[in-house]
């Protein structure tokens, strides 16, 4: 028997990049995946197909996780379908760099209002159909939690935030057996990151320079982490920040 055979996974922002990935490995394993994008659903559309030719089971579901109508619809539609939530992905997240000069109030509330609110709203409707067995919840952070780069304040301060709540919830949940852990990555390859111009910048080379195991990430490797967290391999895990860098900050 697969390892998530029968559970039901919830991926935030899986259309594109780490949460595709997230999507798949989670599908592979047996999950019945709900691919929630916000504007691409040609994108959505396609990690569906691609899980049912694998054998898997999925459905994509629209909804902005920073607007609480959406995050109400999309879980009415998860009960509807499917009746529960088992694992949920908080992985919708945004990256928008600005030095100290540059910052406005939209450019902090853009990013709070996905990366953090979003998180808190989602997780609060999804903790309401986790069942009597429990669950887990994994928060996608970033290396930027613990090192921050210059000319990132409000996007690092957005996932030291998705840490503290991490921790938080672990211990406010644990009760309902839910175990709750964030992933750490660094800079993985992704739609997001080639269309800020990080893939082929400097930025990369020197990050690449300082890496242990010498390259960036692909999705896949954080899908995987995803996935290990997802079952009961880590059962006896909660309240914890894994770092899937190639041994950056390490
Ligand atoms: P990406 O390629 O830009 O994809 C972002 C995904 O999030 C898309 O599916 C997008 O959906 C969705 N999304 C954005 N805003 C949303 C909203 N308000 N509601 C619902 N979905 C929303 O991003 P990525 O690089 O894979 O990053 C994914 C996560 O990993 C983020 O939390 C990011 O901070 C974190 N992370 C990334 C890296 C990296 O180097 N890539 C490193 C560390 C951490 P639509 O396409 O429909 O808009």
């Amino acid at each position: 028997m697969k390892k998530l055979e029968n559970k039901v996974a919830v991926v935030t922002g899986a259309s594109k990049g780490i949460g595709a990935a997230i999507a798949l490995h989670l599908a592979a394993e047996g999950a019945n995946v709900v691919v929630n994008y916000a504007s691409s659903q040609a994108d959505a559309d396609k990690v569906v197909e691609k899980i049912k030719s694998n054998g898997g089971n999925a459905i994509a579901i629209q909804a902005n996780v920073s607007k609480q109508e959406d995050i109400d619809n999309l879980f009415s539609e998860i009960k509807e379908r499917f009746g529960r939530v088992d694992i949920l992905v908080n992985n919708a997240g945004i990256y928008d760099w600005a030095t100290l000069e540059e910052i406005t109030e939209e450019h902090f509330h853009r990013q709070f209002n996905v990366n953090v609110l979003g998180l808190l709203l989602t997780t609060q409707k999804a903790v309401t159909l986790f069942g009597s067995d429990g669950g887990s919840i994994i928060n996608i952070s970033s290396v930027v939690s613990e090192s921050p780069a210059p000319g990132s304040s409000v996007y690092s301060a957005t996932k030291a935030a998705v840490d503290a709540i991490t921790k938080t919830l672990a211990k406010e949940l644990g009760s309902l057996k839910i175990r709750v852990n964030s992933i750490l990555p660094g800079m993985v390859e992704t739609e997001g990151t080639h269309s800020a111009g990080f893939i082929g910048s400097d930025f990369q080379i020197q990050l690449e320079s300082k890496t242990p195991l010498g390259r960036i990430g692909q999705p896949n490797d954080i899908g995987k982490v995803a996935a290990f967290f997802a079952s009961d391999d880590s059962g006896w895990i909660t309240g914890d920040t894994i770092l899937a860098s190639g041994g950056l900050l390490g």
